[in-house]
């Protein structure tokens, strides 16, 4: 708890003491914080995302693939934006890895910077239904809590849960990156299925048994889901 020195001299300075001599080292005033958000209102825009959707002939969703490392969520993914793009729809795929390079690279594998990273992709996927567009999502996301999240920040219909159910052997079969092997030689830490849980969708929207369907069936079932809804204006 902080107060400006201005308002408040008792909350608005501080010492700082080395802990191993226990001597004052530095002394400070608070200017100000820099978090400002009591300051920040919300401003109003003339054109909203419905307008923004219809120019698209679309309704802005989030279609959230969810399961393990190798489970087939970005190949999907990737499948259904392509079937997507050719039905002329504006899209945009956020993918683990790739956000993990730029806005995320600072966060790691431990339960909280998972949370952190998953909300900061609920926020980027929002502005993007904002936008008026169909976002795909590829991220293992392994806390109900934090799907939860993401869903709680989107109006009801604009959410909607794709579980790529991939038993955990099959994954460990494909491991395109080599990351299971990796695991078991016990070089990554935190890794899902094994030393870090995944909690297995309760009600996914759609539900999608890779190991007994070939990906571009995957990503023609979810087309057949969306179809109705969300493809025409
Ligand atoms: P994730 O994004 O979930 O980590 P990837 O899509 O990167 O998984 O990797 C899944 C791998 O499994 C790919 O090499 C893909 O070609 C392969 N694969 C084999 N069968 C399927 C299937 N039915 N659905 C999805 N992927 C499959």
């Amino acid at each position: 708890m902080f107060d400006a020195y201005k308002e408040n001299s008792a909350l608005g300075s501080f010492i700082m003491i080395d802990k191993i001599t226990n001597s004052t080292v530095a002394a400070g005033m608070i200017d100000f914080g820099l978090r400002r958000a009591t300051n920040v209102h919300w401003q109003a825009v003339d054109v909203d995302k419905t307008v923004r959707a219809d120019q698209k002939s679309q309704k802005p969703v989030v279609l959230w693939f969810t399961g393990l490392s190798a489970s087939g969520k970005s190949t999907i993914a990737n499948l259904v934006e392509k079937k997507l793009h050719a039905l002329g729809k504006h899209t945009y795929l956020l993918d683990g890895d790739n956000v993990r390079h730029g806005l995320n690279k600072d966060l790691g594998f431990i339960d909280a910077d998972r949370v952190e990273n998953i909300r900061r992709v609920g926020e980027v996927a929002k502005l993007m239904i904002d936008a008026g567009l169909i976002v795909l999502t590829a991220f293992i996301s392994p806390f109900r809590a934090e799907r939860r999240m993401v869903r709680d920040m989107l109006e009801s219909h604009e959410f909607i849960e794709v579980f790529v159910d991939t038993p955990l052997d099959i994954c460990e079969q494909r491991d395109p990156k080599g990351l299971y092997k990796k695991a078991r030689r016990g070089e990554i830490k935190n890794f899902t299925g094994f030393d870090s849980p995944y909690e297995q969708p309760e009600q996914a929207d759609i539900h999608l048994h890779t190991g007994n369907m070939s990906a571009e069936d995957a990503a023609d079932a979810v087309i057949a889901k969306i179809e109705e809804k969300y493809l025409s204006s």
